[in-house]
């Protein structure tokens, strides 16, 4: 079945040395786990915290990139670079990005688009506002997401990218989804996919959920039929908290 992947978002946080520090207690305490493992620093730390992890069973990703290749994009990282630089993941469409830097569907097409071209693993953001779950739209705005997200690409493909429903009430808020209220949407989401994409496609792409999970309540998340991972932001920036997490997965 579906490998469980815990990732952690360490956001806009971190000093280098504290970044360097928090990998390399991830490392010497992470051992072999069985499920995939995987952590998203700012991208001027990857490099020292690729080096830090070196050696143990933990992946790191970027936390966004551009979609095209090079060029003069002032300021951006193509997703060739954070492959070069030893990340086998990126985020893209969190919704940090979507709502504060107001990226659009389309402009995460793009990037999905450029980082499967370039061999990375797209874990894709996706998640409904307070706002929109109280006027009853969260399944509309999710599938919304997901298709534009990932619009023209194929099924094939779709089965590469891990998907994170991150309702946006829950991001920071200490206000965790209850795994009812999770599993609804991951079940809900899985259907649409295999509606769309086929049976075999939903039933191996992975969707994590996002929102202040915790190693408290991490298990019982976890164990719901359609869970399989988890994208933490804030309990991913201590090593007890992050591990506590990765074994509620187990
Ligand atoms: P918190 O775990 O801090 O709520 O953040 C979730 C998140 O946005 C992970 O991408």
């Amino acid at each position: 079945m579906r490998k469980k992947f815990i990732a952690g978002n360490w956001k806009m946080n971190l000093t280098k040395a504290a970044a360097v520090e928090l990998a390399a207690g991830l490392a010497a305490k992470i051992g072999t786990p069985s499920v995939d493992v995987a952590v998203c620093p700012p991208s001027v730390y990857l490099d020292a915290v690729v080096g830090a992890l070196a050696g143990s069973a933990i992946q790191v990703g970027g936390q966004n990139c551009y979609h095209e290749p090079k060029g003069a994009f002032t300021g951006e990282l193509s997703a060739a670079m954070l492959l070069d630089i030893g990340c086998k993941y990126v985020i893209l469409g969190h919704s940090e990005r979507r709502h504060i830097l107001k990226e659009t569907n389309a402009d995460i097409q793009k990037k999905v688009v450029a980082a499967l071209a370039a061999g990375l693993t797209p874990i894709l953001c996706v998640g409904e506002l307070l706002s929109e779950r109280e006027a009853g739209q969260t399944a509309a705005v999710v599938h919304d997401q997901f298709d534009g997200s990932l619009a023209g690409i194929s099924a094939e493909q779709v089965q590469q990218v891990v998907i994170a429903y991150e309702p946006v009430w829950a991001i920071g808020t200490g206000k965790v989804a209850t795994p009812e209220q999770a599993e609804e949407v991951h079940a809900n989401l899985r259907a649409h996919i295999a509606a769309k994409l086929g049976q075999a496609t939903a039933d191996v792409v992975r969707i994590q959920y996002g929102g202040s999970v915790t190693a408290e309540n991490a298990a019982t998340l976890l164990h719901q039929p359609n869970i399989d991972g988890a994208l933490v932001g804030g309990a991913s920036l201590k090593v007890e908290s992050f591990l506590g997490i990765v074994a509620g997965a187990t």
